[in-house]
């Protein structure tokens, strides 16, 4: 009896995960989906207790009274603007736990068969490099060690040789486990070591790509502990995280132009592209003052907003969001276009302006606004540079040739708020600043669009 109400806590467990998922896919039902979701997880750890018989309830009681109160403190702590290290750490917990679960399935336990002992090497091996791998990322993220990608001779060779090596240690630990304890041990030390080894060789930007990547690796860790503990509400919540962690990297590359090969390997961002039309003498670049910029705004029937990374740098959404009511309250339509991979990390757009109230009904996709860009009076481009660089259209030799973007130098006028002009992530001059339709209102983000808000306010 206690089986069949287990496993059907099981079950609804899953239905809440998908349908929690679903919801997490809009930012307006994005906060409903956690929760659902997090109850599904509820209801998973209810019912294991209920197949175990509360077996070792006290101690494991006092790890979720312990674990809560450091996540709750984390999450209320944590600025909006370092989510993306904190969500580093939290997948290299992740694969820590697979990697604790399935070896301590095996201290247990240690008479496995052959298959057994492969998925508890594999979650053992993905969960350790998930873990330190994490780690560095959020390193990298935090500014804590150098973001530039660390190479040495012979990298690869040694990378081959660890392989191998895990390879060998798998056949070895499947023909006879329960001999192998020191290889086990052995075997946890390297994943940790190739963690630690493959983030460091990638650059600093490329760290939200790694991170979606490492989210989906812990999935696939705690799926191949669940299939070594045989529980099988652990193995479905793996492959889901598993699978949408790759469907974040795919869509995040995607948006980006580049292979997963090239994110891994390519030390993108560290240096500058050499052949590209953006190297040529573009000619004058327009300046505009704030209060010229303010007529202009003011006689506009509809603006979009297109934030960007200098927005997150500037902490500018709470202006933005300023501006765009200002706007509103003057009859002017105000939209705000993100594009997929605007700032440094999935959603970084969305989360800045969510946490400036900016009403959702008034963000749009990319997809969303191109078409009816053209009827646009005004495109303000706060602090983006690439997601709006025409070259990723018209220029075969650019390295961003191929990426979607935002194409604000069709709308009527364009106003780009940015410090200098200095390139942005791909490192490359932008064709954009220098059209006949583009002012240039340089300075601060949001010092300039404190500067546009004083004029209407005056
Ligand atoms: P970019 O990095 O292309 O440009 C940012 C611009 O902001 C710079 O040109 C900079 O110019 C300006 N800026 C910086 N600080 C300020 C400030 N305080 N006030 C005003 N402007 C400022 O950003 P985008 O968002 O357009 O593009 C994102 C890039 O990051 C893309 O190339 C994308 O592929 C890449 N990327 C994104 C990831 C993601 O998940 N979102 C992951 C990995 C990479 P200046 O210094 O002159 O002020």
């Amino acid at each position: 009896m206690m089986e069949l109400i287990s496993y059907l806590g099981y079950l609804l467990a899953t239905c809440l995960f998908i349908f929690g998922l679903k919801r997490l896919g809009s930012p307006n039902t994005a906060r409903q989906g956690n929760i659902i979701s997090a109850c599904g997880m509820f209801i998973g750890v209810l019912s294991t207790f209920i197949q175990t018989g509360f077996e070792g309830f006290q101690l494991i009681l006092i790890g979720i009274i312990v674990g809560a109160v450091i996540g709750v403190l984390a999450a209320k702590l944590v600025a909006m603007t370092a989510m993306p290290e904190m969500v580093a750490l939290l997948n290299g917990f992740g694969g820590g736990s697979s990697l604790l679960v399935a070896f301590g399935a095996y201290l247990v336990a240690p008479q496995i068969g052959a298959v057994t002992a492969v998925i508890t090497v594999v979650s053992i091996v993905i969960g350790g490099l998930t873990l330190t791998g994490s780690i560095v990322a959020w390193a990298k993220l935090a500014g804590t060690i150098s973001t530039r990608p660390f190479s040495f001779f012979g990298q690869q060779v040694l990378n081959a040789l660890i392989l191998l090596g895990l390879i060998a240690a798998i056949v070895i630990f499947s023909m006879d486990a329960m001999s192998h304890i020191t290889l086990l041990y052995a075997v946890i030390g390297v994943a940790l070591v190739l963690g630690v080894l493959s983030v460091m060789a990638i650059g600093g930007g490329d760290m939200p790509v790694v991170i979606a990547l490492l989210n989906s690796y812990s999935g696939i860790a705690a799926a191949a502990a669940g299939s070594v503990i045989g529980n099988v509400l652990l193995i479905v919540a793996g492959l889901l995280v598993g699978a949408s962690g790759l469907i974040l990297t795919s869509i995040m590359c995607k948006a980006m132009n580049r292979s997963l090969a090239n994110v891994l390997f390519g030390g993108f961002g560290s240096v500058s592209s050499s052949s590209s039309q953006s190297d040529k003498d573009q000619g004058e670049v327009n300046p505009i003052t704030a209060d010229d910029a303010y007529f202009v705004l003011e006689a506009a029937r509809s603006v979009v907003i297109v934030p960007g990374y200098g927005m997150a740098v500037a902490q500018a959404q709470h202006s933005v969001r300023e501006l765009g009511d200002i706007l509103e309250e003057h009859g002017v339509n105000v939209r705000y276009a993100i594009h997929p991979v605007a700032g440094r990390m999935p959603g970084h757009m969305n989360v800045l302006l969510a946490e400036s109230n900016v009403p959702y009904e008034q963000l749009f996709e990319m997809d969303d606004i191109n078409p009816i860009i053209d009827n646009v009076d005004v495109c303000l481009v706060i602090g983006a540079n690439d997601v709006v660089n025409p070259d990723a259209l018209e220029d075969e030799a650019s390295p961003i040739y191929g990426m979607p973007i935002i194409e604000v130098s069709r709308s009527q006028t364009v106003f780009v708020m940015k410090r200098s002009m200095n390139p942005g992530f791909a490192g490359i001059q932008n064709p954009l600043f220098f059209k006949d339709n583009t002012r240039m209102l340089f300075g601060d983000a949001k010092e300039s669009l404190q500067a546009l808000i004083g004029e209407f306010k005056e």
